[in-house]
């Protein structure tokens, strides 16, 4: 089950993105050497008493082109589209506005459950100043302080009262996967093209809206993929659907939704600074990766050109050194066949689990080639690893003093742990803990 979605709306400077970092929170980076990730955010993740969520900032989708009141219809209306629950915000030092009252218009006809937060209440005293916006017909209005971080318990309280029942994980057999890229990449080419050589389901089962546009097909060897839907493959003329923020949004939302995600490069165009910043998303959020080179029918080449282009794919992504390239033609259906074996094998490899005893040997091993670090005369001792999790293989190693676990000796133990086993396509997680 995907985690449920909070959206946040309201006009300008009433404190959403305010709001939305104190929600956020700081989530420490496991990987330091992915850049650009979290800068500029509207897309984070977030948790409430255990629950988890996703959390997105309409605000931060910029239409400034689009006249005043328009911009807040579109923003609401991306809240409508993608949310379980929104967030009306609205200033408590300003009082009920026009724009307040025709956003409020818009939500009220939703049918999504909509919370109204009244922001920059700093104080006790200026709780009063909370009640005249009853008139907007939301219900009794929350009062909060982004900046002072005051009332966001209450409010997510109520929140998390509006997500539908935990399911149970679905352990079905299915592979959800996802294509990422930018414009004119070749994705709904890429997509009718796979689909167009395999059996597709037609699904009859109710779901949202959102999920009824993914589509399901089996392939030769009997597995079933589900492809989740991304923003450019459901092209229904919204303005705001050209903007750059709103498809990182909607890829981060299916990157989110999926086991392996395709990222789709041009062959003709090269890699940009957009394919580096949702390829690092879905290594932070541990998916398996496959780096896709679509329109390879269209350049020159001769003996070298796949070699110089791997070249420079490896050192434009270097923290994704596992994942594997397919060079591809939607066009001439060049490889195509391939993508549904690649896809498999990586969703196989992010769910390995190794013994623990294989496991220390090639740790103990590993130290043996090269000693661990030290640092001010300390020496890193290793005691023992274990594999804590699987999607992604995660583990612990445990220690004498955490700090002594250096970057680029995680790194080197993670190398030799990928030499040992079949990791290919999936991210590695490799975490010191304090021997107790
Ligand atoms: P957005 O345009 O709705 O995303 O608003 P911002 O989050 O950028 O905030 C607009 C302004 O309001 C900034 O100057 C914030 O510092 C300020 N602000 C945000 N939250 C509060 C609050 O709780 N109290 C006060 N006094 N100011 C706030
Ligand atoms: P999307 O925006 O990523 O979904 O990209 P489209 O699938 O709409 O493709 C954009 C353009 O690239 C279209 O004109 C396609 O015909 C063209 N295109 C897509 N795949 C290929 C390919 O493999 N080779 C060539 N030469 N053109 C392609």
């Amino acid at each position: 089950m995907a985690n449920p979605t909070i959206a946040i709306v309201g006009r300008p400077n009433v404190g959403k993105s305010t709001l939305f970092n104190r929600i956020a929170g700081e989530r420490i980076s496991i990987v330091e050497d992915v850049p650009g990730v979290t800068r500029d955010r509207i897309y984070a993740h977030g948790e409430w008493l255990g629950r988890e969520f996703n959390l997105i900032d309409t605000g931060g989708i910029d239409l400034s082109d689009e006249p005043f009141m328009d911009q807040i219809k579109h923003q609401a209306e991306i809240a409508i589209d993608e949310a379980d629950v929104i967030i009306l915000v609205v200033s408590g030092r300003e009082g009920v506005t026009d724009a307040d009252e025709y956003v409020a218009r818009i939500l009220y006809r939703s049918n999504k459950p909509v919370l109204l937060a009244v922001n920059k209440v700093d104080n006790p005293e200026m709780r009063s100043d909370i009640y005249e916006f009853y008139a907007l017909g939301l219900g009794d209005p929350f009062p909060v302080s982004g900046s002072h971080g005051l009332g966001i318990g209450d409010l997510l309280d109520e929140v998390i009262k509006h997500f539908a029942d935990e399911q149970e994980e679905e352990e079905d057999d299915v592979i959800r996967f996802s294509l990422i890229g930018r414009p004119n990449v070749g994705k709904s080419s890429l997509i009718n093209a796979i689909l167009g050589e395999e059996r597709v389901i037609v699904s009859d089962i109710a779901g949202t809206t959102r999920d009824a546009i993914d589509t399901s097909f089996v392939s030769e060897s009997g597995q079933t993929f589900q492809m989740i839907d991304t923003a450019g493959m459901r092209k229904r003329g919204k303005v705001y659907e050209k903007t750059e923020k709103y498809s990182v949004m909607r890829a981060m939302r299916a990157i989110d939704r999926s086991d392996v995600v395709l990222v789709v490069l041009n062959a003709e165009e090269g890699i940009r600074e957009y394919d580096k910043r949702i390829a690092g998303f879905a290594h932070e959020a541990g998916k398996g990766i496959i780096i896709v080179v679509n329109k390879w029918d269209a350049i020159e080449k001769d003996n070298h050109t796949m070699k110089e282009f791997e070249q420079d794919i490896r050192s434009e992504f270097r923290y994704l050194d596992y994942a594997p390239i397919a060079f591809v033609s939607a066009k001439t259906k060049q490889r195509l066949a391939q993508l549904p074996d690649m896809i498999e094998t990586v969703s196989e490899n992010q769910s390995l689990r190794i013994p623990s005893s294989i496991l220390n040997d090639v740790i103990m091993d590993a130290v043996a080639i090269n000693p661990t670090p030290t640092d001010k005369g300390k020496r890193l001792k290793i005691f023992y690893t274990t594999q804590v999790a699987v999607k992604p293989p995660t583990f612990v190693v445990f220690v004498n003093e955490e700090e002594l676990m250096h970057f680029s000796y995680a790194r080197f133990l993670e190398n030799q742990i990928r030499k040992s086993f079949e990791y290919e396509g999936t991210p590695i997680r490799i975490i010191a803990r304090k021997r107790k």
